[in-house]
């Protein structure tokens, strides 16, 4: 290996273990918010025997590994999804980097996936949005324009009010057809925050992406679980793809469709 290239590995693995690190807070917070509880206090504790969790007990993946996946304390299986989780934050940060460089605008992007994360896994065991996360997702999208040169106010306005009224009007139109809600306020804001980041340009392509996703993957699991339609299938997870799939792979997208005009 030449210089550059060992530079570039030891950039990016010291980039993975520090995802790694926010993955594990964010396995906190995926915890923690829904249950309205201190994502800072108290430190992390076995939810099994109660006993805390010592710091060299908590090292993202390591730990896992170590203690094989149980309580150190009392022996209880740990889930996989905690490293899950923490590989997850570390490759996808490992992305915005690769992507994007390191830049004043790398912050923005880091936020925007740790975000899209907790809410995908939140949405995923309550079937809700939290407003603290999307809210000040909405605001920290608008603030990028500032560091982003690529993202203008226009784009970042534009997306909180295309994204959120787009499905806003979906929202409405389904609840008066079908006299039942389909789809949540949580899912609106969402869109909402993916548009302050992406601009209003993405918000078309990443809803047409999450239906395409949502769409594969929904079938065979009615299908498997036998339900005809009355599946609540969380929307929020697969925005949050569609969006990461539109960060890292829009441009290229966009290039490949009109190629063929
Ligand atoms: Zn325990």
């Amino acid at each position: 290996m030449n210089s550059l290239m060992t530079t570039l590995v030891v950039l990016l693995g010291s980039v993975f273990v520090f995802g790694t690190l926010v993955g594990s807070f964010l396995n906190v917070c995926i915890y923690r918010i829904p249950a309205g509880k201190s994502v800072v206090r108290p430190r992390s504790f076995c939810p099994t025997c109660g006993k805390p969790i010592a710091w060299y007990q908590n090292i993202p993946i390591f730990s896992y590994l170590f203690l094989r996946g149980c309580c150190f304390n009392c022996g209880v299986k740990i889930s996989l999804r905690y490293p899950a989780i923490e590989a997850l934050t570390g490759a996808l940060f490992v992305m915005v980097v690769w992507s994007f460089g390191i830049a004043p605008w790398t912050p923005f992007y880091l936020l925007f996936v740790a975000g899209l994360i907790t809410i995908t896994f939140i949405d995923l065991d309550h079937q809700i949005i939290p407003d603290v996360i999307s809210l000040p997702g909405i605001l920290v999208g608008l603030l990028s324009v500032f560091f982003v040169p690529w993202i203008t106010w226009v784009d970042s306005i534009g997306g909180v009010l295309l994204g959120g009224g787009l499905l806003y009007l979906v929202a409405e139109l389904y609840f008066l057809l079908k006299k039942k809600e389909g789809m949540g306020g949580g899912d609106i804001k969402l869109l909402a925050m993916i548009g302050a980041f992406l601009g209003w340009k993405a918000v078309f392509p990443v809803i047409f992406l999450s239906s395409l996703i949502g769409t594969m993957v929904g079938i065979p699991l009615m299908y498997f679980t036998k339900s005809s339609g009355g599946l609540a299938i969380p929307f929020g997870p697969f925005l949050s793809v569609g969006a990461v799939i539109w960060l890292f792979w829009g441009s290229s997208i966009l290039s490949w469709y009109f190629s063929f005009f």
